[in-house]
């Protein structure tokens, strides 16, 4: 049988669930409780929410989303800035269509495309900077959100605006690091979490040696692939880790994510960004967990190019984003799920996006 046979083969997920369900049996029984893990990325929550993964094994562990859903943890004032870049004149915003919709303060992108502003969806940056360049008398300002997968796109887009000298193409950076809102997560004392799945998309790039650290907290931590028999196989790895006592880091997509990740593109994130805290919605302010343009690069940044009105940023009254970004609560926790949020009116950025909890919780799990 090929790998992606095998990854996708109703039998093995049979045999898999049923070996997973008794690990999960005799660790629940070891330690008196039921078990916490965290799926990290927000892709994850989608397919585990879509496999059914999250009610087969809810008698003995709750799985939990993460953080790692960009458009969710991009901060309040963020996106009222993205939305103050869409009211000037001359400026053409791009972005991934899912901020569209994410609701700001007092607007939305998508509202103030209504209203007239010009806001326009690409699927990468290059179509973005290519658009720039067709396009010399208007200003495109690209919205750089998303982690360490979607940046060294936007690093590239900005790498050959440099090159080709396309003057009117810049990007208001709102890129984040994956690890070290991890590190945030596990210096709250009132987070519970007995295993982190981690995210197979940031992993390509950052390799597995990125999460080393995690050992020295003692949290046993799985890269994971999208399949269900992958997530079914890491929630494996991370359970006998617990009947073993042991807490590492292991790589359950290794046929994707190497141990250093993707050095070129390491390289690229380097050359056109360096660190900075940054905050994110629900954490506050995490230290070096974000990106922003090298010095030699601030032509680009479109927080420096554009004088942008102070924004008075409110999170939406009642919503429980934040705390369900910490696996503090879960959507189902929040009062206005599916009765004032749904995915026509969507109140917060987790029911908006297509990785958010909220959204694949109303999708897949509102009645289990
Ligand atoms: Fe926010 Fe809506 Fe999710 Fe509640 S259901 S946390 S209001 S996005």
């Amino acid at each position: 049988m090929q790998i992606w046979e095998r990854l996708r083969d109703p039998a093995t997920g049979r045999k898999l669930a049923g070996r997973v369900r008794e690990l999960a049996a005799r660790v629940c029984d070891r330690l008196g409780r039921r078990l916490v893990f965290m799926e990290v990325c927000g892709t994850h929550t989608m397919a585990i929410s879509r496999s059914g993964i999250r009610s087969l094994l809810r008698d003995y562990l709750e799985l939990r989303s993460g953080p790692g859903c960009p458009v969710c943890v991009t901060d309040q004032a963020d996106i009222d800035r993205m939305i103050a870049l869409a009211r000037l004149e001359g400026v053409v915003v791009g972005t991934f269509g899912d901020m569209l919709r994410v609701p700001g303060s007092s607007s939305s992108l998508e509202r103030e495309r209504a209203l007239g502003a010009q806001v326009k969806i690409f699927y990468s940056p290059a179509e973005a900077v290519a658009w720039a360049a067709a396009n010399p008398s208007q200003q495109m300002v690209f919205l750089g959100v998303g982690f360490e997968t979607t940046a060294p796109g936007v690093a590239l887009s900005i790498k050959e605006a440099e090159q080709k000298g396309i003057s009117n193409y810049s990007v208001y950076v709102s890129h984040k690091l994956i690890p070290p809102a991890l590190k945030a997560l596990l210096a709250d004392p009132e987070n519970r979490l007995d295993g982190f799945l981690l995210p197979g998309h940031v992993s390509t790039i950052i390799g597995r040696r990125a999460y080393l650290f995690l050992e020295e907290y003692g949290m046993p931590a799985v890269i994971a692939g999208f399949e269900p028999n992958e997530i079914l196989d890491a929630v494996r790895e991370l359970l006998e880790m617990l009947l073993e006592g042991k807490a590492e880091v292991r790589n359950a997509y290794s046929h994707v994510v190497r141990e250093e990740g993707n050095l070129r593109a390491q390289k690229l994130l380097s050359e056109v960004f360096t660190v900075c805290d940054v905050p994110w919605r629900g954490f506050g302010c995490i230290p070096q967990s974000g990106l922003r343009l090298r010095e030699e690069l601030a032509a680009f940044d479109a927080a420096r190019r554009f004088e942008l009105p102070p924004v008075e940023s409110r999170v939406p009254p009642g919503c429980a984003c934040g705390e369900i970004l910490k696996g503090k609560l879960t959507p189902k926790d929040c009062p206005l799920f599916a009765r004032a949020c749904h995915p026509t009116h969507p109140v917060g950025p987790c029911m908006v996006s297509s990785e958010g909890a909220c959204a694949a919780y109303y999708r897949y799990e509102r009645e289990v």
